[in-house]
């Protein structure tokens, strides 16, 4: 069976690049030589993702896999800035994770509601009228604006529930969801497992409530992503206790016993961690119990020998459905909050951007490297400090020390993008 609940997608995401500074010369009617007034490119977009209340699955991107935020516009002339780029939003559900594709490191958890900077889009590039000086009138140059950052990432939904309905396609759980919550999920006759997850607010007294999922039916060999489950199964991750529910009506010749095992051994393989979760084993459909045909006690003895707590209820008739939720508010007090993930941070690899290309020609020095020249960008050379910290950038980054094993030495000029100085020990 395909499903058509996304909740697992690889994107491509590409802030805008910022725009090209401009090289133009102020020209007046009867001025002949104008200064510089070449403007700065404008920033590019970012790419930013947003919590939508709306939806709860990543459907929207199963066949849209591509997001690029706009680029900036180039300075003109006459001192205009470039127009900054469009941001480019990407909503998603609230408990998105948002991973490296590659490393599958978390890079942010979708949980606060707050918007999420997930690529930078580039600086604008200085126009021409910066780099004029006293010596310098006639700036020929002006610099070009930064790459947008670019990332391919995972996006997975982990939702947030404080409660996970879990057990067998056709026990009940979303009929004790409809029940106990606004949330109004599709019952079925059969066991078509419910193919998203649904949410619902409990309201246990006026202000207070939970959040309780009705997470889709556990197969056997879920875990090993045999059937649907292995994808529910994350949804379960966040979920501070879990309600085990089983049909102890046996309606359908199953065994509560052997269920309940099962059931348990798909969370074990999936993750020991949520087999560790507490568990409240939910008896439903205690309507239609028949004592003569069913062996309660065998079921509750082997309950009370794992430690868990049982309650009979009917989702049809709302018997023990307030016992319950009162239960589940009391046990919920001790537990502790929801999961969130914290970001993983990973190693960057600088190597391949600080490259630095140092060579002789005529009496000079030139330096070139990626890094320097996106490093240019953020100096003001007409500022003190900004000077000192392009110093000790370049220092940090070897550059002084790679002169001097090609030679340089006291007095020597050394022009780094048009920037000219004479070296000094
Ligand atoms: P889920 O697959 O676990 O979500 O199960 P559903 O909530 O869709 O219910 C499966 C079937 O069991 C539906 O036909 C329900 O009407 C029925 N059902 C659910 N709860 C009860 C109950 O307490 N008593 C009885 N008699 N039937 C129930
Ligand atoms: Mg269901």
């Amino acid at each position: 069976m395909s499903t058509q609940f996304i909740d697992h997608v690889k994107i491509e995401i590409k802030a805008g690049n910022g725009g090209n500074g401009a090289i133009a010369f102020h020209r007046e009617k009867y001025v002949s030589a104008g200064g510089p007034d070449g403007g700065d490119g404008g920033r590019g977009g970012n790419i930013i993702f947003r919590v939508d209340e709306g939806v709860n699955t990543l459907l929207a991107y199963r066949y849209r896999h591509k997001f690029a935020a706009e680029n900036g516009g180039d300075g003109k002339g006459g001192k205009i800035h470039g127009a900054s780029g469009e941001d480019c939003i990407i909503p998603v559900p609230r408990g998105t994770l948002i991973k490296d594709a590659e490393t599958g490191a978390v890079i942010h958890d979708m949980s606060d509601g707050e918007d999420f900077i997930a690529c930078r889009g580039g600086r604008g590039g200085w126009g021409n009228r910066h780099f004029a000086t006293p010596t310098r009138q006639v700036p020929m140059f002006a610099k070009n604006g930064t790459q947008g950052e670019e990332k391919i990432v995972l996006l997975e939904l982990k939702m947030l529930a404080d409660v996970g309905l879990i057990g067998f396609p056709s026990v009940g759980k979303s009929s004790i969801l409809a029940r106990i919550s606004a949330a109004r999920p599709k019952i079925a006759e059969y066991h078509f497992t419910t193919l998203s997850p649904n949410l619902g607010v409990v309201r246990v007294h006026d202000e207070a409530g939970f959040v309780a999922a009705d997470i889709p039916g556990l197969i056997e060999g879920a875990a090993e992503g045999a059937g649907l489950g292995h994808d529910f199964l994350r949804h379960v991750d966040r979920c501070r206790l879990l309600l085990h529910v089983v049909d102890i009506s046996c309606f359908e010749g199953r065994d509560p016993i052997d269920d309940v095992k099962t059931i348990n051994q798909e969370l074990l393989r999936y993750s020991p961690v949520l087999a560790e979760r507490p568990q409240i084993i939910v008896a439903n459909k205690v309507d239609s119990l028949d004592r003569e045909l069913v062996n309660v006690d065998e079921f509750e003895e082997f309950v009370r020998e794992n430690g868990w707590e049982l309650l009979y209820i009917s989702a049809a008739t709302g018997e023990g459905l307030r016992e319950m939720i009162e239960l589940v508010w009391d046990r919920l007090q001790d537990l502790p909050p929801i999961l969130t993930y914290e970001a993983e941070v990973v190693e960057v690899e600088e190597e391949e951007g600080k490259v630095t290309d140092i060579r002789r020609e005529g009496g000079k020095f030139i330096v070139e490297g990626k890094w320097i020249f996106n490093l240019m960008n953020q100096i003001n050379f007409d500022d003190y400090e900004s000077l000192n910290y392009f110093q000790r950038a370049l220092q940090k980054g070897g550059v002084f020390e790679a002169l001097e094993q090609k030679g340089c030495a006291d007095g020597d000029t050394v022009s780094i993008y048009d920037f000219e100085f004479d070296y000094v020990k």
